[in-house]
């Protein structure tokens, strides 16, 4: 990414549950792209834009480190990002520009279910599975509970019947593959929805100029589904 460019370059999840949403949201603003499966940039065909796609884990250190202008991604991954940057030294700046009416999911605590789950306090000195170690231990943290993390990318909900944790952190949607492990929701530790971010520091007067134009398309586009 040419950093001197004038094109506004924005981050979206390449493919995923955030990309349909975040496109639609773009072209509903009036941005025209053409998006070709294997390419990581595309160019808007009537604005100095520029699509990145990416794995949304991605995006809020693209925006943090400035290597984009823009961003959408869930709070829950961007909250997680800040977190870690922040504990280890890494510059963990940005601007949130709106909250955006997609992505919505839950971060929460599922045990087995036949457990005999009381309440937090049984967590104390356990285990827990997760991909979000920093958001769990900073909600542990405030609740006074000092619990171990086992840190998976994925596959999450059968770490307790693997015998690899006592409970898990996971993202929570409907519940079935909860219910399709034997878990069961407990503690919902944080709610999220995708959000649009912006890098620190001033943009370039062009690119400010395409912000400005943008934000309240996104507000009319947004104000319109209610
Ligand atoms: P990637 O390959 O980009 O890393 P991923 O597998 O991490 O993708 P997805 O499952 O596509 O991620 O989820 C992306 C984001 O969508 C989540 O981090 C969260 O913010 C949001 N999300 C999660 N579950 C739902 C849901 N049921 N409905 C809407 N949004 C969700
Ligand atoms: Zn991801």
């Amino acid at each position: 990414v040419d950093k001197s460019s004038q094109r506004l370059t924005i981050a979206i999840q390449k493919s995923g549950r955030l990309s349909t949403e975040s496109i639609a949201l773009l072209q509903a603003c009036g941005f025209r792209f053409s998006l070709h499966e294997a390419r990581l940039l595309a160019h808007s065909s009537n604005q100095p834009v520029d699509l990145l796609r990416v794995r949304d884990d991605d995006i809020p250190g693209l925006v943090m480190d400035g290597v984009v202008d823009l961003g959408l991604v869930g709070e829950n991954v961007l909250e997680e990002v800040r977190l870690e940057r922040k504990a280890t030294n890494i510059s963990y700046d940005f601007t949130r520009l709106r909250a955006l009416e997609f992505g919505q999911c839950r971060l929460s605590i599922a045990v087995p279910k036949e457990d005999n789950y009381q309440g937090l306090a049984d967590l104390q000195g356990k285990r827990i599975a997760t991909t979000y170690p920093y958001l769990l231990q900073n909600y542990l943290q405030q609740q006074g509970i000092s619990a171990s993390n086992a840190i998976l990318t994925g596959s999450v909900e059968v770490a307790p019947r693997a015998g690899l944790a006592d409970a898990i952190c996971d993202l929570v949607s409907t519940g079935a593959t909860l219910e399709a492990n034997g878990l069961i929701e407990k503690e919902v530790i944080f709610r999220s929805q995708a959000q649009l971010i912006q890098r620190p520091g001033s943009l370039p007067a062009a690119k400010q100029a395409i912000v400005d134009q943008l934000l309240p398309r996104i507000d009319g586009v947004q104000m319109a589904k209610e």
